[in-house]
């Protein structure tokens, strides 16, 4: 039950820092309770500061209903906060904190230095100054006697109560940056449902022959297409073939679909254009030329430019016989298969499937199991290709548990007659949401998306390919 303390002493914990967690900490720190941050590592947004390493995409410029499909099945879950926070106003939040954006060829947008440590200075500056307190190299470990929330921490393990908390926990990809999905048992622990957590954006395994893999692991593929069906429509990018199998950001765009394939049916396939600029009809007349005594492989590099490592995965995959016939290797070069065995482990991918059920959470993102209890970002049940979704919903799910809590502690000096319909309560979000945004006009003036298209570095680069770069080839970068 919430407290009967007067709102202003009321005090709220969020457990994680990352971008959800503080933007739960502005919004409830903005509304006038005390804010206290926990985070188990030494410093708070790691993976966001990470995210932003070779070029932070913040979010899309497409349009609402593309960008609201991206969240797939979740799309419903999420709608309402994306639609109160979604593109349009994150960038305004952005250029509150100071930091200009724009806008790359692909539609993503980035901060103008395409990093992610200026905006976490000035948002860190921006949050102490109205009053969060920050405690780093806090675990988190669960709940104590009376609801209390246990802590280890360099003084040993603690316990400190609080009138809402905030969980924003993250995933469970790169545990190194702190998130880890140790909270799953936690929740469930307490009759909260959670899907288990996934790889999603993520690589995946093929039994490449030891020739193919010694002699092309790391050799970027491009440009191909490639699809999770043989009748889907092909989406064109680039991926890197690694001595255990695939990576980057085309293989991350289809992740979800071949993950789901290979728990259903043991193994997905990877069908891969190797000359998407050309037609089936085109290459099948190109490769029936004579070629004189002129070698197949010869021949393909001349006429089709497939060499390398194209022409490596040509090698491993057709037939003797079928590489010299002309209708049989250009049907190949247009759809090869390429057999994934399984997805690379959760540590390694960008983000993580699975998470808190949006069934188990009311519409201010309290769980129903635990009533004071918020949770937001990542560790929410949904997943969203690489382009500046993942980061969105973040911030959207961190804003909208923090006016869950606003809600719920200003609500609860209400006298408790009646319960409040659905429609009521959205009502009251939308009522603290007006509040907050008008007592952070102080904090920076909302100005409209500002999109610089000349940006040469992003747009001859794709710096998308740069930021969410394979985590093998990063860390050796
Ligand atoms: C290499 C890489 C590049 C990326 N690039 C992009 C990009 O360009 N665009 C984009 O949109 N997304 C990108 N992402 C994804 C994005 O960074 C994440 O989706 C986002 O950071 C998740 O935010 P979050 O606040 O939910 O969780 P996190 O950022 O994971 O933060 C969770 C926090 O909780 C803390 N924590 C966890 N357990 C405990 C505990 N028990 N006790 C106390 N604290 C705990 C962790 O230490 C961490 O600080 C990238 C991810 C990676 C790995």
């Amino acid at each position: 039950m919430p407290s009967k303390k007067p709102p202003q002493n009321k005090t709220v914990a969020i457990i994680g820092g990352g971008p959800a967690g503080l933007m739960a900490a502005e919004v409830i720190a903005t509304a006038g309770f005390a804010v206290d941050v926990f985070d188990a590592m030494p410093s708070v947004g790691r993976k966001f500061l990470l995210a932003g390493v070779g070029g932070m995409n913040i979010t899309h410029s497409e349009d609402s209903t593309a960008f609201l499909g991206r969240y797939g099945q979740a799309s419903a879950d999420l709608a309402p906060m994306i639609a109160q926070f979604g593109a349009n106003e994150l960038i305004a939040w952005v250029h509150g904190l100071g930091i200009d954006t724009f806008i790359g060829s692909s539609g993503r947008v980035f901060p103008i230095e395409m990093k992610a440590a200026p905006l976490l200075r000035a948002w860190l500056a921006r949050l102490k100054a109205s009053g969060v307190k920050f405690h780093v190299r806090h675990r988190w470990l669960g709940w104590g006697a009376n609801k209390s929330l246990r802590f280890s921490s360099s003084e040993g393990e603690i316990s400190r109560t609080f009138d809402a908390v905030i969980l924003a926990l993250g995933g469970a990809s790169w545990a190194k940056l702190g998130s880890d999905g140790a909270w799953v048992p936690l929740l469930a622990e307490q009759g909260v449902k959670v899907e288990p957590l996934k790889p999603s954006n993520c690589g995946f395994d093929v039994a490449w022959s030891a020739h193919l893999a010694d002699k092309f692991a790391g050799a970027p593929v491009k440009t191909v297409a490639a699809a999770a069906r043989p009748h889907d429509a092909k989406k064109t990018g680039e991926f890197v073939l690694t001595q255990s199998g695939v990576e980057g950001s085309l293989v991350y765009a289809l992740s979800s679909q071949l993950r789901d394939d290979i728990a259903e049916n043991g193994t997905a396939t990877l069908w891969l254009d190797l000359v998407p600029q050309k037609s089936l009809a085109r290459i099948t007349e190109e490769l029936s030329q004579p070629r004189g005594a002129d070698s197949m492989a010869n021949h393909l590099r001349r006429k089709l430019g497939i060499e390398g490592v194209k022409a490596g995965l040509l090698r491993e995959i057709v037939s003797k016989d079928d590489f010299t016939q002309p209708a049989k290797l250009a049907a190949a070069i247009k759809s090869l298969p390429i057999t994934l065995i399984a997805p690379r482990p959760i540590d390694e991918a960008i983000s993580s499937a699975g998470g808190v059920t949006f069934t188990g959470l009311d519409t201010n993102l309290m769980l129903s199991q635990v009533p004071g209890v918020f949770c937001a970002g990542e560790m929410l049940d949904w997943e969203a290709p690489t382009g500046g979704y993942l980061l969105t919903a973040c911030f959207s799910s961190g804003r909208a548990a923090g006016l869950g809590v606003v809600n719920w502690l200003n609500s609860a000096h209400k006298p408790l007659a009646k319960k409040r319909t659905k429609a009521e309560l959205s009502a009251e979000t939308e009522k603290s949401a007006r509040k907050v945004a008008k007592s952070k006009t102080a904090e920076g003036d909302v100005v409209a998306a500002k999109s610089k298209r000349s940006k040469a570095k992003a747009e001859s680069a794709d710096p998308v390919e740069v930021a969410i770069k394979p985590k093998r080839a990063r860390k050796s970068s």
